[in-house]
């Protein structure tokens, strides 16, 4: 069976491929990035139409596939920027009716989370998803992926681009000022916040912003930056470990891709003989790759969604999504 998964949440308009003999044969995207400032949604979602058929063609090629090849549509129904969400649910209701096959919506951050469980060897992980729109720790529990500590506000990834907006780095700004904390040789005070479980980012943008105008090196801030942002959820995150009694993390999403916070998390891990896994690049940055493997775990265990129940859901959250395949 061939599933073919449409991600639209944010930047990236990616379509991919994947069997369900779990082998992902297409990951095809095209990825908006803002002249200046952050994404502009609008922006974005033009972006997304334009780009659309494209990446489709695209990821058919890469496959070796003809549409008539494809066994079933999987998209991204959210959560996610509306304009963006919508560009892929009409791309996708378009194709499955064309091609005459079953759409299934399928949940962004379980996405995330599952073509993790395909590329690592992680089996029953707690997940720490970073990225710039999420901050979530969450494992399954009961039949559902349970979000067991997330942001009171922005996204650890905003948070970073947002600081790095202010020194004048362009969007995304996470892996510039990965690049300047490794010359940070001063560790400066900074709010460190976690509630519970859960955790908070935007009083650091404001003192990193503060102490950067009051002279600090910008090496220094981001650095510091780094310290307390990734600390703050390797607490949350061996908090989650302990709790659940689980032996194994998933880190996933954009800011995965740090250095400092995979070493962290390793420290972490190995102090409480836990093991850690970092999602491949390719698959931790939004992709259409992990909505298509969603698309067959979900084609394989529960009906397809009639067209009238595939309207986006900007703010749908993983909890409330029941686990059929697991
Ligand atoms: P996503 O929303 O999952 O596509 O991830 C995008 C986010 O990841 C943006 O906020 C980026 O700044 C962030 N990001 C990418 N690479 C890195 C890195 N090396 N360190 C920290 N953040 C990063
Ligand atoms: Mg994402």
């Amino acid at each position: 069976m061939h599933c073919l998964g449409i991600e639209s949440t944010a930047h990236t308009f990616g379509v991919g491929i994947a069997t369900s003999d779990g082998e992902i044969l297409a990951n095809e995207k095209s990825m908006y990035t803002p002249e200046e400032g952050g994404i502009h949604p609008r922006k974005a979602a033009e972006h997304h139409y334009t780009e659309a058929l494209n990446v489709y063609k695209k990821a058919l090629a890469k496959a070796g596939l003809t549409p008539a090849d494809i066994d079933a549509i999987s998209f991204s129904q959210g959560p996610g920027m509306p304009p963006s969400l919508d560009v892929g649910a009409v791309f996708a209701r378009s194709l499955a009716q064309k091609l005459d096959v079953p759409l299934y919506g399928v949940n962004h951050v379980i996405g995330h989370i599952e073509v993790g469980r395909l590329t690592t060897e992680a089996d029953d992980p707690v997940v720490l998803f970073v990225s710039g729109g999420n901050s979530q720790v969450i494992s399954y529990a009961g039949g559902k992926y349970r979000v067991f500590g997330e942001t009171l506000d922005i996204a650890v990834g905003n948070a970073l681009d947002k600081f790095a907006r202010k020194l004048g780095i362009p969007h995304p700004g996470g892996p510039k000022v990965e690049e300047l904390a490794e010359q940070g040789t001063e560790l400066l005070e900074m709010s460190y916040t976690v509630k519970g479980m859960d955790f908070s980012f935007s009083g650091l943008v404001t003192e990193a912003e503060r102490l950067y105008n009051q002279g600090a090196s910008t090496e220094d801030v981001c650095f510091s930056f780094q310290e307390h942002a990734y600390a703050m959820l390797i607490e949350a995150t061996e908090r989650a470990i302990a709790h659940l009694e689980k032996d194994e993390v998933l880190l996933t999403g954009g800011v995965a891709a740090n250095t400092r916070l995979q070493e962290m998390l390793t420290t972490m891990c190995s102090e409480r003989d836990a093991d850690a896994y970092t999602v491949p690049f390719e698959y931790a940055m939004d992709n259409g790759a992990m909505i298509a493997w969603l698309g067959i775990e979900e084609a394989q265990t529960r009906d397809p969604d009639p067209l009238e129940n595939t309207v986006i859901d900007a703010n749908w959250r993983p909890d409330q999504v029941d686990v059929t395949w697991r």
